[in-house]
């Protein structure tokens, strides 16, 4: 999976993605990072590539023609010969649609990924109307740039391309996955601070572990994310526990 990154920071970039588990993806060749510099298609002296905004108020907005042409020159050098193919390219905008595992899935099957970070208070509409495929939030809050959302997508939809986990089974069984958050977690010592690990988790009986994470994942989206249930699917017990979890039986 090739991510082809648009910034006015490429070292942000590098810097997070070349360690832990998406560098030694990186390393492994299971992805690929290609941070660009938006500033090196500035067409002037002073590498500008912002201007005040029509019609007044406050701030700077990212101008057009540089973006443009470092879109145009990501296109050329990869993706079909002739650079016609339209690559999906991602704008992070606190007014784009709400990132999710669920848009992380369908975007692990692309093969390629550019995403457009902006900066100031935004980028010329043209440009994006010009470019831009999807919009993609990272949730109902303003930062200062593109580039920590669009880290944040590529951790996630690294994480569901095949080989970059250890054991794959994890991004299957995780929060999210059934409409449902996981189950608690515990490893050594058996007893920590007075507190045991609970028995069940010791037996090595494989179809008590089974009924116990999936009792607990239900437990727990019940209590801190009920909004998820609606969309999950629970047996008639299951209902009846999330019923008296709501009741405060
Ligand atoms: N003036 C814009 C508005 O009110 O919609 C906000 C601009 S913001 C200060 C600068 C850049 O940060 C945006 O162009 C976008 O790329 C990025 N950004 C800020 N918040 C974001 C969010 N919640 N999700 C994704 N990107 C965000």
């Amino acid at each position: 999976m090739n991510f082809h990154v648009m910034t006015l920071f490429p070292e942000m970039i590098e810097n997070a993605m070349n360690v832990s588990i998406t560098g030694r993806a990186i390393k492994a060749g299971h992805i690929r990072v290609n941070a660009v510099n938006i500033r090196d298609y500035a067409n002037n002296k002073h590498s500008r590539v912002d201007d005040y905004p029509y019609g007044g108020g406050a701030g700077m907005v990212m101008q057009a023609e540089p973006v443009y042409q470092c879109y145009l020159d990501i296109r050329e050098k990869h993706f079909s010969e002739d650079g016609q193919e339209k690559p999906r390219v991602i704008y992070l905008s606190p007014q784009g649609r709400v990132f999710s595992q669920e848009m992380a899935q369908e975007y692990a099957k692309e093969e390629d990924l550019v995403f457009l970070c902006g900066h100031y208070e935004g980028i010329d509409e043209r440009v994006l109307e010009e470019i831009v495929t999807d919009y993609v939030s990272i949730g109902d809050y303003v930062l200062t740039g593109g580039e920590l959302p669009a880290l944040v997508m590529m951790d996630t939809i690294s994480r569901l391309v095949p080989g970059v986990l250890n054991n794959d089974v994890s991004a299957q069984t995780e929060s999210f996955s059934d409409n449902l958050l996981e189950y608690p977690q515990y490893t050594r010592p058996e007893e920590w601070n007075g507190k045991k690990v609970p028995p069940v988790l010791l037996s090595g009986n494989h179809k008590l572990l089974a009924e116990w994470y999936r009792k607990q994942s239900v437990i727990r989206t019940a209590l801190y994310r009920p909004d998820l249930l609606e969309k999950a699917e629970l047996s008639e017990e299951e209902r009846k526990l999330v019923q008296s979890i709501e009741s405060g039986d």
